[in-house]
């Protein structure tokens, strides 16, 4: 189609914190109990936003820690990024900070697209992280912030709505294809 623009997003974080469970909700609407969690995989799909399709290519890391150093494939030519941690993981929440230091670091920028997801609130009795602190925290980032659970299919949809709309904010006339 002529409207269709295509946009790069890699989805980074700590180890099971439900990123590909999340990309695959997204792309394949099911729910996958069993993954190889080493795999590196990307995904396509189209989404509609403000009346433009945009074609999604959704790049899953394998995730990453304090040691990690980031791949320039999750950085060049990516438009923007989800950044995951578990609402029952306080580690992969202070995760989120570092992880995002380091693409601004790899990018020489000061500023990225980005959405905070925090992941698994269906897990609501085993919560470490509260929305509040999600909220405080994707402020900080000057990013948008969601949370979803990739098993009940809650807000899934609604993370790449946001990361698109970070893209656009940022970059409304770019014209690329
Ligand atoms: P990744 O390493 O970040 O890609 O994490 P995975 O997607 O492989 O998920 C890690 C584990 O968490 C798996 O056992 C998933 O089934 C589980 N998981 C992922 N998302 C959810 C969720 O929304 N709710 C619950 N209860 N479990 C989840």
């Amino acid at each position: 189609a002529e409207n269709l623009k295509k946009r790069k997003i890699a989805v980074l974080g700590s180890r099971s914190v439900g990123k590909s469970s999340l990309v695959i909700q997204f792309s394949e609407n099911r729910f996958v109990s069993e993954y190889y969690p080493t795999i590196e995989a990307t995904f396509t799909k189209s989404v509609k936003y403000k009346g433009t399709e945009f074609d999604c290519e959704v790049i899953d890391t394998a995730g990453q820690d304090e040691f990690s150093i980031l791949n320039s494939k999750h950085a060049i030519g990516i438009h923007g990024y989800v950044l995951v941690y578990s609402v029952t993981s306080k580690a992969s929440f202070d995760m989120i900070q570092i992880v995002y230091d380091k693409i601004i670091g790899f990018c020489g920028v000061t500023d990225i697209p980005c959405v905070v997801v925090g992941s698994k609130v269906d897990l609501e009795s085993s919560r470490q992280v509260t929305p509040q602190e999600g909220q405080k925290l994707a402020q900080e980032l000057n990013a948008a912030w969601v949370e979803t659970s990739a098993k009940t299919n809650l807000n899934v949809g609604k993370v790449f709505e946001h990361c698109l709309a970070e893209i656009e904010k940022r970059a409304p006339n770019t014209g690329e294809p």
